[in-house]
């Protein structure tokens, strides 16, 4: 079976999933803009039983906005992780991963709120690292 692991930037967290997982779901509410600084939040559904944690499980600071929107980061670098609260599954953020997912993107969600800016300009450039 496929393991994936992910941790934080600092390295305090880190997880594994078993098995594979369909893709990522983006979400562009207005929350997952505020929340992430950016145009959402992309996010892989895992089952419980399917994740755990390696280490640092307890090292996070968990921000309770509304009963039904929570943001889990790691105590030390900010870096958003897994949130726990659903009873059946893990909604883990698919930017710390550290092993491919060998999928792409499977939905995006509330686009009517979606930032008008998040989009390419017909002319946008495409770097493979940082220019210059
Ligand atoms: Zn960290
Ligand atoms: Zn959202």
């Amino acid at each position: 079976m496929t393991v994936r692991t992910g941790s934080c930037l600092c390295g305090a967290r880190a997880y594994e999933i078993d098995g594979d997982v369909d893709g990522v779901w983006i979400c562009h509410c207005s929350l997952c803009r505020k929340a992430s600084g950016s145009n959402g939040n992309s996010i892989l559904i895992v089952p419980r039983e399917r994740f755990r944690w390696l280490k640092g499980e307890d090292h996070a600071v968990t921000y309770a906005l509304r009963s039904t929107y929570t943001i889990t980061r790691c105590k030390t670098c900010g870096t958003p992780l897994p949130a726990e609260v659903d009873e059946r599954n893990i909604y883990v953020t698919a930017g710390t991963l550290d092993t491919p997912l060998g999928k792409g993107v499977k939905a995006h969600l509330f686009c009517a709120s979606r930032a008008d800016w998040d989009r390419d300009e017909p002319d946008a450039h495409v770097f493979d690292e940082r220019p210059g």
